[in-house]
């Protein structure tokens, strides 16, 4: 299992972009159509934009047309956690990186086959590794 990776706010502020951090770290969310990976069709690895953990793979990324990058399933189970989300009205899963416990985004259940899950992220809690 990875060891938890823990910072001050002021450590991750220091090495984020302010839209990173509000993203991340206080769970934003960013608007749709507007982050840097929300049409990327680049092979590669998406990690995460706070610790490096490699969550998701392009060969799963789809276009969902919700603006936001989105992906039928994780690189690994566990990379990706779950948590009950009760904000703004709604009781939504919010996913997590399980490393550093970023705030990446939602999971939805109107996903494509195989899974029918639909990883809907925040491009700004990710960073893409193009394959070589
Ligand atoms: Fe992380």
């Amino acid at each position: 299992m990875n060891e938890k990776i823990r910072k001050s706010d002021a450590e991750w502020r220091a090495q984020l972009s302010p839209e990173e951090y509000h993203v991340a770290r206080e769970a934003g969310t960013e608007r749709p159509f507007t982050g840097r990976y929300h049409d990327t069709k680049t092979r590669g690895t998406y990690k995460c934009v706070c610790c490096g953990q490699e969550l998701f793979s392009s060969e799963t990324k789809y276009e969902s047309g919700s603006g936001w990058p989105s992906f039928w399933a994780p690189l690994d189970e566990g990379a990706v956690a779950t948590n009950v989300d009760r904000s703004h009205g709604m009781v939504r899963t919010e996913a997590l990186c399980s490393r550093c416990d970023a705030h990446l985004g939602h999971v939805f259940e109107d996903g494509p086959e195989p899974t029918g899950h639909r990883f809907c992220m925040n491009s700004a809690s990710l960073k893409l590794e193009p394959e070589t």
